[in-house]
């Protein structure tokens, strides 16, 4: 009784999910969005290697032009992740340095999870990581490197989990899945 009526809850929250129309929309709305992730990611780094960060080390760090590097740091200044003092001097807000580590932890366990559980190679995995590394809560990136940190803790059981996923994947790997 209490087994099916869980399968039905469960079924329920799928369609719920999958029917939702709202999910899509809220991405808009994210916070930052990832050229932002990725502007603040720059100035946290320049920080780091120099000391110092203005909007054109900025530029420099990302490879894109002055204008274009004053327009995202414009945007990170007035969703108050970024200072800028009279000598145009960059620093970051406690917000913007909270950011900037939530960011990079996302990274690290996302890029780790792909490669070393999904055994996804590096490029790929780094890649993939990157376009999801500003769109991960906190309880969900929380929970993923606590699995992570199980799987990883006992090699045996990984290295079947990995032998058990390319199995399942080969066919999907070869877009022969449904014959
Ligand atoms: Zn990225």
């Amino acid at each position: 009784m209490c087994a099916s009526s869980c399968c039905e809850d469960q079924a329920t929250l799928v369609k719920t999910i999958a029917n939702d129309q709202s999910y899509w929309k809220t991405f808009r709305d994210n916070f930052l969005t990832h050229s932002s992730a990725h502007y603040l990611r720059a100035v946290a780094q320049l920080l780091e290697q120099k000391g110092y960060a203005r909007v054109t080390d900025v530029a420099r760090q990302l490879e894109i032009t002055k204008a274009a590097a004053s327009q995202g740091v414009a945007i990170l200044k007035s969703r108050g992740l970024v200072c800028e003092d009279e000598a145009r001097m960059l620093s970051l807000t406690d917000t913007g340095r909270t950011l900037i580590a939530a960011i990079e932890r996302n990274f690290a366990v996302l890029s780790a999870f792909f490669e070393q559980i999904l055994d996804v190679p590096s490029e790929i995995a780094r890649a993939d990581a990157c376009k999801m590394e500003h769109l991960l809560s906190p309880e969900t990136a929380a929970n993923l490197q606590g699995l992570l940190e199980a799987i990883m803790e006992d090699s045996e059981r990984r290295a079947s989990l990995v032998a058990r996923l390319r199995d399942l994947a080969s066919p999907l790997n070869k877009g022969g899945w449904e014959g």
